[in-house]
């Protein structure tokens, strides 16, 4: 089993997709390498991919100040993304490129070991939870596969588009909240 320091190396240095090409940084993930919540998106946007980190700019904002809201600093989880390279124009990674690459991701998981996953945005749902997955219709309902508890909610940069839908992910971060606790009570019993 690799260390996440032996993974983001190896990642670094990855040509395995056409998405290779035309990145400017890896962006591996960064957080607490034992957070209990991993937050999940579907792949670096322009900021993210000049700085090589997830989630800045104005939708890493309103993450910050949402994960804020309900107690937690980003360095108290694990962020990460299905894709590791910024797909040109901010499209959706393609399914091969996902394929290719989630596979980083399920080393992320099994290393980190989280016990809740939230994904933010469709791409990250259809990816880990089911293929089908609508994120208007499914988000706010928890999955379990494993040990992992899984939840999705709108990505920050949805929220940033349409105001409205913001109500929705308040609920779905109230949620995210409850569900730590009730692990943690869970754990000190
Ligand atoms: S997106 Fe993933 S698989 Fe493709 S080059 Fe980047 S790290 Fe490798």
């Amino acid at each position: 089993m690799y260390t996440l320091e032996e993974l983001q190396a190896i990642v670094n240095k990855c040509y395995r997709c056409p998405l290779s090409k035309t990145r400017t940084n890896v962006v591996f993930g960064e957080g607490n390498k034992n957070a209990t919540i991993m937050f999940v998106g579907e792949g670096p946007g322009y900021y993210e991919d000049k700085t090589g980190r997830p989630f800045v700019g104005k939708a890493g904002k309103l993450f910050d100040n949402m994960i804020g809201a309900i107690g937690f600093k980003r360095q108290d989880t694990y962020i990460g993304n299905i894709v590791k390279c910024r797909p040109p124009n901010n499209r959706n990674p393609l399914e091969e490129e996902s394929k290719i690459c989630i596979e980083f991701l399920r080393w992320q998981v099994k290393i980190i070991d989280p016990d809740i996953i939230i994904c933010l945005g469709a791409v990250a749902a259809r990816n880990i939870i089911d293929k089908n997955f609508r994120i208007t219709k499914n988000r706010g309902t928890w999955y379990t596969k494993g040990k992992f508890n899984i939840m999705a909610t709108y990505h920050p940069a949805a929220l940033l588009r349409d105001e409205s839908k913001k109500k929705d992910a308040w609920k779905d971060f109230k949620s995210i909240h409850n569900m730590y606790k009730e692990i943690s009570e869970r754990r000190i019993k």
